[in-house]
C-alpha cells in the first residue's frame, strides 16, 4: 500500500513533468516547419544535375574534389542559369566581386533552395551589395600584432595558429578574415611553413598547434602529411588541431587518401563551421564519419549570422543535428566588426538570448561557448547569462536555468 508521502511525491513529479514537458513541445512546434537538408533532398538532386549540365561535369566528377575545386562556380553568368537571378542582381555581384572575390563549389551551391533569396546557403555563399556599405575595420582583432613567426598567430601561452594558405572551397561572405583572402589562392611558402614549423620546435611551452587558413584541407595530401609528420615530431606538441569548413562546403575531400594520413598522427582535434541545419545532408555526414573512423575528434565553431541562425530554435536545431552526426558544438562567435560583413551582424543581446534559451532546455553537450574576441587581438572572451547574481563571503545567491533565486553557502563553516 501506498503511503500518503509517497502519493504526495508523485503528484508533484508528474505535475512537473507535464510542465517541462510543455517546454519540450513549444521546441517541437518551432522547428517543425524549419525545412531541412532531407526536405529539400529531391531539390537537391535536380540542381546536381543541372550543374553537373552546365559545368559539363560527369557523375564521377562530382564525387572528385579536384573537380569541384576547379569547377567553383565564381562568374555570375553560369551562377544565373544554375539558380535563376535578374539582370540587376547579376550586376551588384559582379560590383561587390570587384572588392571582394566569390566562388562557390559546385556541391555546397546544389544545397541552395528554390526560393533563394531567404537561404541560409546562398546568403553565405552569394556576395550581397550590402557588403560595399561602409563601415567596420579589416583586421579588428589587431592579427598584424601577434604573428612573431611567418604564418604563425600567437595569443596564448601554450597554443598558437599555423595559417597554411588563404584557400577555401567557397569564401563565406561573412568571413572574419576577408583581408587574407586576396585576390587569388595561395599556400604559404614551404620557407614560411618551416619558418612555423621551427618556431614550434623552438618554443617548449607550446603544446596545441592549430593548422588553419583559409581552409587546412584545401592543401595537397602531401603537404599535409608533411606538416603533420613534424608537428608528431616535436615531443611538447600534445595535441594538433585542424580548422576546415569542407565537410560543410567540399565533403568531396574527406577521401579515403586523407583520412590514412590522419590516421598517422593521433590527436587529432578538427575544428568545422556548419552554421545551419539545412547544411547537415547525407554528404556531410558520410565526410565527418569518414574522419572519425580516421580517429579525429570533430568540434563545431558556428558564427552567429543575422537572418541566418539569430534565432533560439535555428541554433539549438543545429546544435541537436550536430550531435548526431558525432560534431560537438564548441565555440558560437560573435560577429565581429570586419568591414564588408556589418549586415550579418547581430547585438549580443540576442546571442545572450541564445545561450539562456539552451542551458536546462537542452542536453548540455549540446551547448557551445558563445564567444566575443576581444579587439586588439586580447583574446577570447565567453559571453554568458548572468547565473551569479551575489557572492558574498558567506553566500552565493544564484538563479537556475527557469530563472528561480537560490541560495547556497560560499565558504565551507
Ligand atoms: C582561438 C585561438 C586558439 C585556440 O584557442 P582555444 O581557446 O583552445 O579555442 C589558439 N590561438 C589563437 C590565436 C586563437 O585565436
Amino acid at each position: 500500500m501506498k503511503r500518503p508521502a509517497d502519493v504526495y511525491d508523485l503528484y508533484m513529479s508528474l505535475a512537473r513533468s507535464d510542465e517541462l514537458k510543455q517546454h519540450g513541445l513549444a521546441y517541437l512546434k518551432e522547428t517543425k516547419d524549419l525545412p531541412m537538408a532531407v526536405d529539400v533532398a529531391e531539390e537537391a538532386a535536380d540542381r546536381k544535375k543541372k550543374i553537373l549540365e552546365i559545368l559539363r561535369g560527369h557523375e564521377e566528377d562530382w564525387s572528385n574534389w579536384k573537380w569541384q575545386l576547379k569547377n567553383r562556380v565564381n562568374d555570375t553568368q553560369v551562377l544565373g542559369k544554375i539558380i535563376g537571378l535578374s539582370n540587376l542582381e547579376k550586376k551588384r555581384i559582379d560590383r561587390v566581386s570587384k572588392a571582394y572575390r566569390w566562388a562557390i563549389s559546385p556541391y555546397y551551391l546544389s544545397l541552395i533552395g528554390e526560393d533563394y533569396k531567404e537561404d541560409p546557403i546562398f546568403k553565405q555563399s552569394v556576395p550581397n551589395i550590402m557588403e560595399l556599405f561602409p563601415g567596420g575595420s579589416l583586421d579588428p582583432m589587431n592579427e598584424a600584432h601577434t604573428s612573431p613567426a611567418p604564418c604563425v598567430t600567437r595569443r596564448y601561452p601554450d597554443r598558437m595558429i599555423i595559417n597554411v594558405t588563404n584557400q577555401c572551397a567557397m569564401y563565406c561572405r561573412h568571413c572574419q578574415r576577408r583581408r587574407n583572402i586576396g585576390e587569388i589562392d595561395q599556400h604559404a611558402c614551404w620557407e614560411d611553413i618551416h619558418s612555423a614549423l621551427d618556431y614550434v620546435e623552438k618554443n617548449r611551452e607550446i603544446r596545441d598547434v592549430l593548422v588553419t587558413g583559409g581552409d587546412a584541407l584545401m592543401l595537397s595530401n602531401q603537404l599535409l602529411d608533411f606538416i603533420l609528420a613534424r608537428l608528431q615530431n616535436i615531443p611538447h606538441v600534445e595535441i594538433k588541431r585542424l580548422g576546415t569548413r569542407v565537410p560543410v562546403t567540399l565533403p568531396q575531400r574527406i577521401t579515403p587518401e586523407v583520412c590514412d594520413i590522419l590516421r598517422h598522427y593521433p590527436p587529432i582535434y578538427i575544428n568545422t563551421q556548419f552554421n545551419h541545419p539545412r547544411e547537415i545532408t547525407p554528404d556531410s555526414k558520410q565526410a565527418c564519419d569518414a574522419l572519425i573512423g580516421a580517429g579525429a575528434v570533430l568540434g563545431n565553431q558556428a558564427v552567429l549570422l543575422k537572418g541566418i541562425n539569430d534565432k533560439p530554435h535555428i541554433m539549438r536545431k543545429l546544435n541537436h543535428d550536430l550531435l548526431k552526426i558525432r560534431v560537438r558544438p564548441y565555440y558560437i562567435f560573435h560577429a565581429k566588426d570586419v568591414k564588408g560583413t556589418k549586415h550579418f551582424r547581430t547585438s549580443i543581446s540576442t546571442g545572450l538570448d541564445i545561450m539562456k534559451s539552451m542551458r536546462g532546455y537542452t542536453s548540455g553537450i549540446a551547448i557551445p561557448t558563445y564567444i566575443l574576441n576581444a579587439p586588439g587581438g586580447l583574446g577570447k572572451i565567453p559571453l554568458m547569462p548572468n547565473h551569479i547574481m551575489e557572492v558574498s563571503r558567506a553566500k552565493v545567491v544564484l538563479k537556475t536555468w527557469e530563472g528561480q533565486v537560490v541560495e547556497v553557502e560560499n565558504e565551507v563553516t
